[in-house]
């Protein structure tokens, strides 16, 4: 585990603030604020509930069992925490169920592969053969000549970080097309290392057009090397299921505030992919939001705004949940000062992104500037689209995220190693007092860090920072 520069100086400031500080003496702002970083470093209880959540519940894929019991798990902590919890349901079009994966080169060389599904794809119809058709970067099936030499290959395309669109969106579509020309599976190199899988659900829910799997950067090497000696051919035995259609939930608490319609909300999804426990995305997010949420009421403070706290499932197939929430709070909207979320794994804070807007970041920078002694003040614009702050955005909400150090985020994201034991404790209560914090602050700012965009002027924004399709795609608007 690595030394975290903030974490300790926070740990310092904890052992301080909870020792010589009484809670009784805890009335103005400054020292609910000192309460609130010693609760969150020195009770541990976010990691104590990651390590619940992980090894009781462990993977929560969407429409699962799991996932209903994360939600209970949810519940109950926000209940015992002195909220007075509910569930909101939404409908999800259809589950869907991981299945065995099994692959081999069958010729010119007997030799494994190693291979698994991206989510929300159909398995194979039982084993099949099929050659190998290297598409390298493309970015679109040229159907001249391409069309008619997948139809019934394993076509090999690299999406990660090609042309100018999100891959998310470059892999939907490329697929549509690979699925249109007959192809029998599209198989996408892994960026991941020591050989592990990824999968994703972005794009392909409620079901992709044909299997898409993820093959080991590895072996993908191995097939390019054959593929350079000439026609490559592999077996694949792909067994995945879907399911009906589905309830799902979000799960929903707020601690009053002196005007309670305005409200500032915090967000975390609480779904996960099926490789490992989905440890760091997105149960470090559950359980920093959580935490904040137990603290808030621990030390007694009454918010300007009302702040919400709302653990979103149906991420990881779309901001299902995020957008299920939009979608019946439609009259509440408006009163929304902000929202954050966070979902980039436990690592040190150093403060929060703003989705594509530039006009927040000043007022933001203002009202957060005490989280300075913590490291985590800064404030920046950046167009991505890739978690449940993206519905909020969309929705003309000023939307943010908590940003992290990078660390090693992307390796661990979507693969077998999202495990409890990599969270660092000290970075997850890190998060959880400057999540906390920046809520507090913002609840009682004297104004809104901005204001809300109408629907033509997010459509300006989305184009201009090169999110229109990514949005789209996630409105499901998009026919690729
Ligand atoms: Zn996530």
């Amino acid at each position: 585990m690595r030394w975290k520069g903030n974490s300790r100086v926070l740990l310092m400031a904890a052992i301080v603030f909870v020792f010589l500080i009484p809670p009784a003496t805890a009335q103005d702002h400054d020292e609910a604020g000192a309460r609130i970083v010693g609760h969150a470093a020195a009770d541990g209880w976010s990691a104590a509930f990651l390590e619940k959540l992980c090894d009781s519940v462990g993977a929560r894929v969407t429409g699962t069992p799991q996932s209903q019991a994360a939600a209970e798990l949810i519940f109950k902590a926000l209940r015992d925490a002195g909220y007075q919890p509910r569930f909101e349901e939404y409908e999800l079009k259809t589950a869907w169920r991981r299945g065995a994966a099994a692959a081999r080169i069958v010729s010119p060389v007997d030799a494994p592969l190693l291979l698994g599904s991206y989510g929300w794809a159909p398995g194979t119809p039982g084993q099949i053969e099929a050659v190998v058709v290297d598409l390298g970067r493309a970015t679109a099936l040229n159907r001249s000549q391409d069309a008619a030499s997948v139809k019934g290959a394993a076509v090999l395309v690299d999406v990660n970080a090609i042309g100018t669109e999100p891959s998310q969106v470059v892999r939907a579509a490329i697929a549509q097309q690979l699925a249109r020309a007959g192809a029998a599976a599209m198989l996408i190199p892994s960026d991941k290392p020591h050989r592990m899988l990824y999968t994703s659900g972005y794009g392909f829910y409620p079901r992709a057009p044909l299997p898409i799997l993820s093959v080991a950067m590895e072996d993908t090497l191995l097939l390019r090397r054959l593929l350079a000696k000439g026609a490559v051919k592999i077996s694949l035995d792909v067994r995945n299921n879907f399911g009906p259609a589905a309830r799902e939930r979000n799960v929903v608490a707020e601690l009053v505030g002196k005007n309670p319609k305005e409200l500032v909300i915090l967000g975390a999804h609480f779904d996960s992919w099926d490789y490992a426990q989905g440890a760091n995305d997105n149960g470090a997010g559950v359980a920093a939001i959580l935490d904040a949420a137990r603290i808030l009421k621990l030390v007694g403070t009454r918010p300007g705004s009302t702040i919400r706290f709302v653990f979103f499932s149906g991420e990881e197939q779309g901001n299902l949940g995020s957008q299920a929430y939009i979608s019946s709070h439609g009259d509440e909207i408006a009163a929304i000062w902000a929202f954050i979320i966070v979902d980039s794994g436990a690592e040190t804070p150093l403060g929060f992104i703003s989705i594509a807007r530039e006009d927040v970041v000043a007022p933001l920078r203002k009202t957060l500037q005490p989280l300075a002694t913590l490291g985590a003040e800064k404030v920046r614009a950046e167009a991505v689209m890739d978690s449940d702050d993206a519905a909020f955005a969309m929705a003309g909400v000023p939307a943010f995220r908590l940003d992290v150090e990078a660390g090693d985020y992307e390796d661990r994201h979507h693969t077998i190693v999202d495990t409890f034991e990599r969270v660092d404790p000290r970075a997850l209560a890190a998060n959880t007092a400057v999540t906390a914090l920046a809520a507090l602050l913002i609840a009682n700012a004297p104004e809104r860090p901005g204001r809300h965009l109408s629907s033509a002027e997010v459509a300006e924004l989305l184009k201009k920072t090169g999110l229109e399709s990514a949005s789209q795609m996630l409105a499901g608007e998009r026919n690729p």
